[in-house]
């Protein structure tokens, strides 16, 4: 079972806006995709990124309000389709896309991946569906880059098989186990956007957050973003207690690694780690392993 981070594309945008009191300076923010390889179910992204046609979504107005708030830049080496390729990897081959929310900067990509089954929270697809074009807009959705079959091609994470975390991701209490065994849990972390969801890859002990918090420096430092930010969250409290919980698994398990969507920093640290074990995962060895497991055994009861 592995896991590499990749960046496909990167936005700029003022420094002062995700940490509050910082410079006003524009600063690169790269948008993460993490690839992972399930043994049996093949590979897997966890959202992905830009796309050349969040260029086409963002044309007419008032749809180009959303590029001229966060200009984006993706060149020929950050395209997630030349990436897979280097890697020997195929559109075709990408087995699953787990769908962190809909902001467009997750989610430019899905229509380049015709064979995979989309994983997302009910409650994050019908709040892109349900919202209108300029509200919509508001909240970072450009309904334009979903799939027309997306319905048909979808597993909602509320049907997975929901399970009790062990207590070293406490606070966190409560996941869904993608694929009933033990691998891949789906936690809820609420707040960004509606219905926004996180993965635990168990068997490294890395906690995929997607926007839960921008950067890293919001664990460590308690930096929080500018008011003007709080326009495109869902829920401005819940932000902040998802933020705060993820504080203290920081602080008080360094062995879970947290990796938000859009952290250089994280970036950095996790491409100089080497994920070499990529296809080498067994489901009876070190998955379902009781002492390495993210669930609750009896053990723990
Ligand atoms: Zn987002």
């Amino acid at each position: 079972m592995s896991l590499e981070l990749l960046k496909v594309g990167h936005c700029f945008h003022p420094e002062a806006i995700v940490t509050r009191g910082a410079s006003l300076r524009s600063q690169k923010f790269p948008a993460i995709v993490a690839l992972l390889k399930h043994p049996t179910k093949g590979y897997m992204l966890f959202d992905t990124g830009y796309a050349k046609r969040f260029m086409s979504a963002t044309q007419p107005f008032p749809q180009r309000l959303y590029r001229w708030c966060t200009p984006m830049h993706l060149c020929e080496s950050e395209n997630l389709h030349a990436q897979l390729h280097q890697r020997g990897i195929a559109a075709e081959d990408i087995r699953y896309i787990f769908i962190s929310h809909f902001h467009a900067d997750h989610i430019a990509g899905l229509k380049d991946f015709p064979a995979a089954t989309f994983i997302c929270s009910e409650e994050a697809l019908s709040s892109i569906q349900r919202l209108g074009r300029f509200r919509g807009l508001i909240k970072g959705y450009l309904p334009s880059l979903l799939p027309e079959d997306i319905c048909q091609r979808l597993v909602l994470i509320e049907q997975c098989k929901p399970c009790l975390l062990h207590t070293r991701f406490s606070p966190f209490k409560y996941a869904y186990d993608l694929f009933a065994d033990g691998a891949l849990l789906a936690v809820a972390l609420p707040g960004h956007a509606y219905g926004h969801f996180g993965l635990l890859h168990i068997d490294q002990g890395t906690f995929l957050v997607g926007d839960a918090c921008w950067t890293n420096q919001a664990l460590t430092s308690a930096s929080r973003p500018h008011p003007i930010a709080h326009l495109l969250l869902s829920d401005t409290k819940q932000y902040y207690q998802t933020i705060d919980k993820l504080s203290q698994l920081y602080k008080k398990n360094t062995d879970v690694s947290i990796v938000p969507a859009h952290c250089h920093d994280t970036y950095i640290c996790h491409s100089a780690t080497s994920y070499s074990n990529m296809g080498q995962g067994n489901l009876d060895q070190g998955n379902l392993d009781q002492g390495n497991s993210g669930l609750v055994t009896d053990d723990d009861v």
